[in-house]
């Protein structure tokens, strides 16, 4: 069984395709017994569409479904902050909006570099991009207001194909990342959404997942990264067995940004 999939969007984020009501209605359909949702907040100077998330409409919609759905299905409020250690105010403001479960911190820009651009890759070579990657996670780490890392090194997704991806080149930081999310109480976003993709990859790579586990953490969600109802708990599977394979047997459960850690 998939206990939860805390990492997914509907139309009140920019890329989203369906609604609230029909990513629930997709959740109870596979049996899977908590989702949340988790739109984008992106502020940043090279967003398309920065602001589009309305935390209001959602949470009133989010609020007609936990009763609609009562006993069926728990609906957690999450948020998707990109870059929040750049942006701390409106990371801040964002959060005063609605009463929020949880708050996935991302790096979806290095500079003006947007991790799924393939231009981007394809004329900077693979130590280039994953070190710049990996430094700004670091960053973030210490001083962005969340409670769960999302899809630590996400550029996979779109750069495997062009120049792949070898995680023990950047151990080092990568170690340091985990330290951080362990010494902060965060949780890692195990975020199945690369393996819908030519990359075939889950973020973190299971690799990471056997290193954090190694380092004592324990604090896990997973993700399917759904844009559309049909995604919605895609590939958990194979997450959940890459979770288990690692040594770690909690997931972790996020209420009013309170964590409690549920056996698998
Ligand atoms: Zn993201
Ligand atoms: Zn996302």
């Amino acid at each position: 069984m998939i206990p939860l999939d805390y990492h997914m969007h509907t139309r009140f984020s920019e890329d989203g395709d369906d609604t609230l009501e029909a990513m629930c209605r997709r959740a109870i359909e596979l049996g899977i017994p908590e989702i949340g949702f988790s739109e984008h907040w992106d502020v940043g100077p090279y967003e398309k569409n920065p602001r589009f998330f309305q935390p209001e409409p959602w949470y009133a919609e989010l609020e007609r479904l936990r009763d609609l759905f009562a006993g069926k299905l728990t609906i957690r409020a999450g948020i998707e902050i990109a870059e929040p250690h750049l942006y701390p105010q409106p990371a801040a403001e964002v959060l005063t909006r609605a009463p929020f479960d949880y708050v996935l911190g991302s790096v979806h820009f290095v500079g003006p570099h947007f991790m799924f651009d393939e231009a981007y890759f394809r004329t900077h070579t693979a130590d280039e991009v994953y070190r710049a990657y990996f430094a700004e996670v670091e960053t973030l780490l210490q001083t962005a207001d969340i409670d769960i890392l999302a899809h630590l090194d996400v550029p996979v997704r779109t750069a495997k194909p062009i120049f792949g991806y070898d995680p023990t080149r950047y151990e080092d930081q990568i170690r340091r990342i985990l330290q951080m999310v362990i010494d902060r109480n965060l949780a890692l976003d195990v975020n199945a959404g690369g393996l819908r993709k030519a990359a075939q990859n889950l973020m973190p790579d299971p690799l990471i997942l056997k290193w954090y586990a190694g380092m004592g953490g324990e604090r896990v969600t997973l993700g399917s990264d759904a844009h559309a109802a049909s995604q919605v708990g895609l590939h958990l599977d194979t997450a959940l067995d890459a979770v288990r394979a690692a040594g770690i047997s909690h997931v972790t459960q996020f209420e009013l940004r309170q964590a409690h850690l549920v056996s698998l």
